[in-house]
C-alpha cells in the first residue's frame, strides 16, 4: 500500500525526521487559509500516488495566499499520469541549496534491507541509477543487527556530505530505518532531503510503501488507505483477493499461479507481444473470482486480446470455464480470447468454452502465438 507524501511525512515527523510546516487541503480556499497561517512563500504539492509530480507541473511555489489559492485551483483540477488530484499539501517553501536522495528498501537478491543515498537527489533516482549508477551508494543492513552508527556515517561520507551536517543526517537515517522497520514498509524514501539556506536538513518529499501482508497488525496504517487515489482496477482486484498489476501492453493475461503468470508474460514477449497486466487468480479460484478477474482485464481499453492460461491442479478447469462464461455474459467482450486449459476437469472446461467462441490452444507456445496474432488483428 502506497502512502501519500503528506502521510509519509507525518510518519517521518513522529520518528524525529524534520519536515516542513504544512497541512493538506482539499479545496483552494483551505489552501489559501493554510498559506495565511504559514505566512510567507509556500509550495503547493499535488497528492497523487505517483512520482514525478514536479515534472508534470503538480508542484508549484506561491508567493502569497492569493497566489496559493490560484495555484491550488489549477492543481486541484489536474490529472497526473491518469490520476485526478483531489488533495494538495501546502508546505512552507524551503530555500534549497542541495538536494540529496535517501531511501531504504528490500534487496531481495541480497535478502537484506539496503540503504541507498545519492548527492544527485531531487530528480528521478531511477534515471540516476541508469545513467550514472556510481552516483548512488548502497549499504546493506543486517536485519538482526539493524542499522549501525558506522553505516550511517559511511553513507554520509560516501555522498560527500559536509561534516557539519553529519549529526543531523545520522539521526535522520536512524529515524528512516526505524519508521521502515516498525511500519513494515517495503520502501521508505526521502527525495529530496535538502540542505536549506538556513543550514538545516529537511525531508521535502516522502514516499512510503507498506507491505500489504503486514497491514493486519497496523490498523492505524490501513486506515490511511486512500481509495479515491488508487486505480479502480486494483481496488477491485484486492476485494477479490487477486494479485493484479496493470502494465502498458495490449494482451490481457489471466493465469493461476504467480510463476506461471510470469512465464506467460515472458512467452508473450518472446513472440513479439506485450502483456497488459500481471494477474494471478491464485490456487482454487472459484467462478466469482474468475469473473472478477475477467471484468478487471476487459475494462482496460488497451486490451486487444486476452490470453487465459490455466493449469488446473487445485483450481478446477470447469469452475474456471463457468467463471469465464458468467463474466462474458456480464462484460460482453469484443476482443478475441485465447484459452489454454490443462489439468483437473480440463475436458469439461473445454466443452463449456467450446460454445463461448473462444480460440483454444493446445500448448503454451501455441496459445502465446495465437494471442499475439490476435492482438495484432491477424486472427479473430
Ligand atoms: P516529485 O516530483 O513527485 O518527486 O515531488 P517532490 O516533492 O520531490 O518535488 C519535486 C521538486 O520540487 C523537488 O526536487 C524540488 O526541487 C522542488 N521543490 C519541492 N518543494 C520545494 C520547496 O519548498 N521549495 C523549492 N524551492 N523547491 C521545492
Ligand atoms: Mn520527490
Amino acid at each position: 500500500m502506497k502512502l501519500h507524501e503528506y502521510q509519509s511525512k507525518q510518519l517521518f515527523s513522529r520518528y524525529g525526521i524534520p519536515i516542513p510546516k504544512g497541512r493538506v487541503a482539499s479545496t483552494a480556499k483551505e489552501a489559501k487559509q493554510i498559506a495565511e497561517e504559514l505566512g510567507g512563500k509556500v509550495v503547493i504539492k499535488s497528492q497523487v500516488l505517483v512520482g514525478g509530480r514536479g515534472k508534470a507541473g503538480g508542484i508549484r511555489l506561491a508567493k502569497n495566499p492569493v497566489e496559493a489559492e490560484e495555484i491550488a485551483t489549477q492543481i486541484l483540477s489536474m490529472e497526473i499520469k491518469g490520476l485526478p488530484v483531489r488533495k494538495v499539501l501546502v508546505d512552507e517553501a524551503a530555500n534549497i541549496i542541495t538536494e540529496i536522495y535517501l531511501g531504504i528498501t528490500n534487496d531481495r537478491a541480497a535478502r537484506k534491507p539496503v540503504i541507498m543515498a545519492s548527492a544527485a537527489g531531487g530528480v528521478d533516482i531511477e534515471e540516476v541509477a541508469q545513467v550514472s549508477p556510481e552516483k548512488i551508494v548502497k549499504i546493506h543492513i543486517d536485519p538482526l543487527l539493524g542499522l549501525r552508527d558506522y553505516q550511517a556515517r559511511d553513507v554520509a561520507a560516501s555522498i560527500d556530505l559536509p561534516r557539519e551536517h553529519w549529526k543531523a543526517f545520522i539521526s535522520i537515517t536512524h529515524g528512516l530505518w526505524k519508521v521502515y522497520t516498525e511500519c513494515d514498509a517495503t520502501l521508505a524514501e526521502i527525495n529530496p532531503l535538502v540542505i536549506t539556506a538556513e543550514n538545516q536538513l529537511i525531508a521535502l518529499d516522502g514516499k512510503m510503501i507498506i507491505d500489504d501482508n503486514a497491514l493486519f497488525r497496523h490498523p492505524e496504517l490501513s486506515d490511511m488507505r486512500d481509495l479515491d487515489a488508487e486505480a479502480p482496477s486494483e481496488i477491485e482486484a484486492r476485494k477479490y483477493g487477486l494479485s493484479f498489476i496493470k502494465l502498458d501492453g495490449d494482451i490481457g493475461c489471466m493465469v493461476n499461479g504467480a510463476g506461471l503468470a510470469m512465464t506467460t508474460m515472458d512467452i508473450i514477449k518472446l513472440f513479439g507481444g506485450n502483456p497488459a497486466n500481471f494477474l494471478d487468480i491464485g490456487g482454487g479460484a472459484n467462478a466469482d473470482k474468475v469473473a472478477a478477474a475477467f471484468r478487471i482485464i476487459l475494462t482496460d481499453p488497451n486490451v486487444k486480446a486476452v490470453l487465459l492460461n490455466v493449469f488446473g491442479g487445485i483450481t478446477r478447469c470447469d469452475e474456471v470455464a463457468n467463471g469465464i462464461v458468467a463474466a462474458m455474459q456480464e462484460v460482453k467482450p469484443k476482443v478475441p480470447m485465447v484459452v489454454r486449459l490443462v489439468g483437473t476437469n480440463a475436458e469439461e472446461g473445454r466443452e463449456i468454452l467450446a460454445n463461448a467462441k473462444m480460440i483454444t490452444a493446445q500448448t503454451l507456445v501455441d496459445a502465446a502465438q495465437k494471442a499475439v496474432a490476435a492482438s495484432k488483428g491477424e486472427i479473430q
